[in-house]
């Protein structure tokens, strides 16, 4: 591509409220623009990056044996009424009337669509098992659309959707799609890691997230530094203590004048906080409970949501906890509650002895406080966010390390979460009809362009690994008003574009260190210089983005030695 003849506005300043490095050279290398907020434009550079990803996904998913379909982005709220959805999905999800005045959404993920579709056509064990994908546009109403590409409202995604005759075939599937999303993130260029993950709002009982690794990801995870355990912190699980502690103390009530958080009551009472008992009241479903985990530790809310088998958990008012504990904020704790709540007790204070807590009255605290001695909790179990240190659950010896993530792409095993609902059924063997087992299977394509660029970039722009560069080769044609350097710039340009090179010619009449800096900005991974003096010895210079070495190399040698070394890294 001629560059004079594209638009690539190149920016010199990225916009304020873009923050990670993805958002800033986007931007300001001329690949998006924002038409409102966490919705974009591509450019001709950012669509021939979706494109490349896109290839990736189809070769893999191809080969693994999926057929690609294609459907609708506006959905009728029938479908989303009949699996329970369009109750649940919350806020994120876009509704609107037709003209008829039909409610419909537009698809933030597409298990309803496929499922009407699958049962419709599909009616014997013979036409199974069936792995069905799209590439296509969501639409998903977040909160907070943040870092340009990286959470959007209107994004691609890869969405697959395979349907089978027991578990054992789905759980063979998901395996496959597992290795597949290893193959495509890898051929991507990422360094990523699959993780455990909560299902969230899709369902389904087991479930991995493929994290791109990189200190500006959202989302926390954690891993074992001895084996290959490794979780999102939403759902990850540390190893609970061996050998619980004997009770000595008696409970005692002590004055804690003003002394509300852990921090202030630890070095008031000049004890640590790991010998802190932290008593939370949550609404479940409506209904008052209260957690307790050690005074260092967080409640980790998606594990106890699912612990109390519950919809809706929220951190309960001031007032409600006033209600329920009879004190200010600050000072709950399990012994003497004004009502009686069930008390929900994390596996690491079950194991601890002689400890503090709240007195359910203001500015008192109790210590020498004893799980059975002083108060009998309703249930124990597992509720607190795993952090960095805690020993692996999985295996005997190793720890548990913090990682930060992007996650590119999720895959669950459904079961019969939809097909239950909707009544996807087929025939089996023996003429008895039966709900299909389900998986589905997400990759974020348009976070994926946002999560290489957070993985390969330096201080000048982007440094694309060569499968994703939306151009493999820069040509870079130095003076304008010289017929040689023009002649050799051209010949050059032709030579590679024949040889099937994804060449990007900056014919520009822009001074040669314009051209220097946006080819460095736009990241393409191999740059020939063509200038005035290197023509005349009858040479150009070759230039990997990622290196700092400059070869100088003989013009009728040049595409062909380029052409090599670029075919050679495309994957
Ligand atoms: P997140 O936890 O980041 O909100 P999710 O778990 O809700 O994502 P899935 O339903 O698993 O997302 O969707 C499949 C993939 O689509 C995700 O792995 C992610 O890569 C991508 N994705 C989800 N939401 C967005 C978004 N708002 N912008 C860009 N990509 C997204
Ligand atoms: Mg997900």
């Amino acid at each position: 591509m001629r560059m004079s003849q594209t638009l690539i506005p190149t920016l010199k300043e990225a916009p304020s409220e873009a923050e990670v490095p993805s958002h800033v050279f986007m931007v300001r290398g001329g690949y998006l623009r924002k038409v409102a907020a966490g919705i974009y434009s591509f450019l001709p550079l950012g669509w021939k990056v979706v494109k490349k990803v896109e290839k990736i996904i189809r070769e893999e998913m191809d080969r693994a044996g999926a057929s690609e379909v294609f459907l609708p982005a506006v959905i009728p709220a029938e479908l989303w009424q009949e699996s329970g959805r369009w109750d649940q999905y919350g806020a994120q999800l876009l509704r609107f009337k037709d003209r008829k005045g039909g409610d419909f959404v537009i698809g933030p993920t597409h298990e309803e669509v496929i499922s009407a579709l699958v049962r419709s056509d599909v009616r014997s064990w013979r036409q199974l098992p069936l792995n069905l994908y799209q590439i296509q546009t969501k639409f998903r109403d977040e909160l907070r659309p943040r870092a340009g590409l990286m959470r959007g409202r209107e994004f691609i995604m890869k969405d697959a959707y395979s349907f089978h005759v027991d578990e054992n075939d789905a759980n063979r599937e998901y395996k496959k799609m597992y290795d597949t999303y290893q193959r495509i993130f890898t051929r991507c260029g990422l360094a990523f890691r699959a993780v455990e993950a909560d299902t969230g709002n899709i369902g389904g009982s087991l479930s991995h997230e493929f994290q791109v690794l990189t200190e500006t990801g959202e989302d926390a995870l954690v891993a074992c530094d001895a084996c290959d355990y490794a979780a999102n912190v939403e759902q990850a699980v540390a190893r609970p203590p061996a050998d619980p502690q004997t009770a000595s103390e008696q409970c005692q009530r002590v004055p804690t004048p003003g002394q509300h958080t852990i921090a202030e009551v630890s070095s008031f009472l000049g004890v640590p906080q790991t010998r802190l008992v932290k008593t939370l009241i949550y609404l479940a479903d409506g209904q008052p409970v209260a957690v307790l985990v050690r005074g260092d530790r967080a409640v980790n809310e998606i594990k106890l949501r699912r612990a109390l088998e519950v919809t809706e958990l929220l951190l309960a008012t001031d007032a409600a906890v006033r209600e329920v504990t009879g004190a200010p904020v600050g000072f709950a704790g399990p012994v003497g509650l004004k009502i009686q709540v069930p008390i929900y007790c994390d596996l690491e204070v079950q194991a601890l002895a002689d400890f503090v807590v709240g007195a359910n009255a203001p500015d008192a605290h109790l210590k020498g406080v004893n799980v059975d001695n002083d108060f009998k909790p309703t249930a124990f179990g597992d509720y607190r966010t795993a952090a960095e240190g805690d020993a692996c659950a999985r295996c005997a010896t190793g720890h548990l390390h913090a990682h930060r993530g992007i996650e590119v792409g999720q895959v669950f095993f459904l079961g019969t979460k939809y097909s239950r609902p909707m009544g996807v059924t087929f025939l089996d063997v023996d003429g008895l009809e039966k709900p299909a087992q389900m998986g589905c299977y997400g990759i974020g394509v348009t976070r994926i362009v946002a999560a290489a660029i957070e993985q390969n970039h330096d201080k000048d722009g982007i440094v694309w690994p060569v499968p994703l560069a939306p151009y493999e080769v820069a040509v870079l044609e130095l003076q304008q008003d010289d017929d040689n350097v023009i002649a050799t710039s051209k010949r050059i340009y032709e030579e590679l574009s024949a040889a099937g090179i994804d060449v990007l010619y900056d014919d520009r009449d822009e001074r040669a260190g314009v051209k220097f800096k946006d080819a460095d900005l736009i990241g393409i991974p191999f740059r020939i210089a063509i200038g005035r003096k290197g023509v005349a010895e009858g040479v150009v210079e070759l230039k990997r983005r990622n290196g700092t070495e400059v070869r100088k190399i003989r013009i009728p040698e040049a595409s062909a030695l380029v052409a090599a070394e670029v075919i050679a890294e495309r994957r």
